[in-house]
């Protein structure tokens, strides 16, 4: 694991950074984006679909307290009254008519003077003093506002509103002489509703003071019964019903669906609760692919960073390690490589009690042949003399350049005896070798000798002692006049 980390490290960070990078933007973009909608859903769509629900709902009762107002103040029914209430008939015939006109469940007056009522079947009944269900006659009777509205949902089916509308009916001298009343089913609201439910996805749902689910559209599905009974919905209840403003109140349940945005209001003119909320998991899921199809694309795109960075590294370090180890010109170990090469096969030669010697060659006059021929043809003979020890030696040979103009030959599981020899034969083969023929520098032929100093490593003889016996030996070949081999006893 340490060394996974050591050789791979900058890749490690590299693949944690980008990881971190495009996951903390991605997250935050995507959480950014979803509590946005939420929000958006929350504190516009809901509300706006609420105001459209109560423009609607306002709507509705508004037409029953017109037809209400001027059934209050016909001419006809003011001088009937007026006459003694005495052909029922024709006041029977007024309020069918109302009420086939307008389509209404329920149409009747109630005399101020006689307390009777008057409907359109011609079945009177007059209401009594002391039963609370009349008692809203002697409220109207005294009150100064001109009509009460109730507005009653069809609780058996869910289906329809009962709007209806009670008007006070007042003579020339704004004398109290009755009651004028009108009642309508209202389909108008549910479908309404359900227009939003299919449209937007969106449940609105009417409450009374107590909880009871009191209008739904057409697919309410559950929603029967009381808010308390009401997956997610329990534990908002009390706070929904505590709620007396009539303006949004903004709050979120989690649902099997995914999440719930709710927004309520209380409409303090019928006592009820409108709830409108939108289930925000599908408004969600394209946020989620788009997510999840930039999750990709980051991932793609790491991968391919890290790819990229991967071969780079890769080949910088290749050329960082063979331009440490290698001369430029002759491709040759160079010497700093060859000092771990030689410890390494000093070691093997003292555990293999195998002899290991050196010979150390250098060019005989080289700086002539700069000189004369110039430092193009010097370099060709260095890379020649290189290419000729190469051919020459073993492979497991090792072969260095020293310096200059100066190799060395690392000659394992070798006496001096036989060292000598491949000495003495390389020395041979390369004064024998016609530089001029590898090169078109050179016109004429053109030979070059080497002089070579051989050393055997002893037990336990540092590196240093070889080369200094080796240059020793090589030093006598230059002054004993070159083109030979010399050795180290
Ligand atoms: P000796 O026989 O005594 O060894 O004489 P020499 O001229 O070979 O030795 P000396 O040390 O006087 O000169 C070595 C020359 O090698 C001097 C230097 O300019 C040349 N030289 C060293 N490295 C390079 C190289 O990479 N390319 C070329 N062209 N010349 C080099
Ligand atoms: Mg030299
Ligand atoms: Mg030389």
């Amino acid at each position: 694991m340490k060394n996974i980390l050591k050789k791979y490290g900058l890749l490690v960070w590299l693949s944690l950074i980008l990881l971190t990078g495009f996951m903390i933007t991605l997250f935050t973009g995507f959480i950014a984006s979803r509590n946005l909608l939420q929000q958006q859903i929350a504190e516009q769509s809901l509300p706006v679909t609420s105001d459209a629900v109560v423009a609607e709902i306002q709507k509705e009762i508004l037409r029953p307290v017109l037809i209400a107002s001027q059934m209050a103040s016909n001419t006809f029914v003011r001088d009937w009254m007026n006459a003694g209430e005495e052909d029922q008939t024709q006041i029977t015939r007024y309020l069918k008519e109302i009420k086939a006109k307008n389509n209404a469940v329920s149409v009747f007056l109630t005399s101020g003077l006689t307390h009777r009522q008057y409907n359109a079947s011609g079945t009177p009944k007059t209401l009594s003093e002391t039963d609370a269900r009349d008692a809203w006659f002697a409220r109207m009777r005294n009150q100064k506002t001109p009509y009460e509205t109730s507005v009653d949902a069809d609780a058996a089916n869910h289906d329809s509103m009962m709007i209806s509308v009670r008007h006070r009916a007042i003579d020339e001298n704004k004398n109290f002489i009755g009651v004028a009343g009108i009642g309508f089913a209202s389909d108008t609201v549910r479908n309404l509703i359900d227009q939003y439910q299919n449209r937007f996805h969106r449940k609105i749902y009417l409450a009374d003071t107590k909880g009871n689910i009191l209008l739904t559209g057409s697919n309410a599905g559950n929603l029967r019964g009381n808010l308390t009974g009401i997956d997610g919905l329990q534990a908002l209840a009390p706070r929904i019903l505590a709620n007396r403003k009539n303006e949004p109140l903004h709050l979120e349940y989690s649902s099997d669906a995914g999440n719930v945005q709710l927004s309520t209001r209380f409409l303090p003119e019928l006592g009820w609760h409108l709830l409108a909320e939108q289930d925000t998991g599908s408004d969600i899921q394209p946020l989620q692919n788009v997510f999840l199809i930039n999750l990709g694309i980051s991932t793609a795109v790491m991968l391919l960073v890290i790819a990229i960075a991967w071969r780079s590294i890769r080949r910088y370090q290749k050329k960082l390690e063979t331009s440490a180890e290698t001369d430029a010109l002759t491709k040759l170990l160079n010497r700093h490589a060859f000092d771990f090469v030689f410890q390494q096969a000093l070691l093997d030669s003292e555990r293999s009690r195998q002899p290991i010697c050196a010979a150390l060659i250098d060019i005989d006059f080289f700086k002539k042949i700069n000189d004369k021929h110039g430092h193009l043809v010097g370099d060709h003979v260095l890379r020649e003399i290189a290419a000729i020890c190469r051919r020459s030696l073993r492979e497991s040979d090792i072969l260095c350049r020293w310096g200059g103009e100066e190799f060395l030959v690392l000659l394992k599981n070798c006496t001096l005896e036989k060292a000598t020899s491949i000495a003495e034969n390389l020395r041979n083969t390369i004064a024998s070798n016609d530089f001029s023929r590898t090169t078109d520098l050179l016109k004429q032929k053109l030979t070059v000798t080497v002089s070579m100093g051989v050393a055997e490593c002893k037990n336990h003889e540092t590196e240093d002692s070889v080369f200094e016996r080796a240059d020793q030996a090589l030093y006598q070949a230059k002054t004993n006049g070159r083109n030979s081999v010399y050795f180290s006893e």
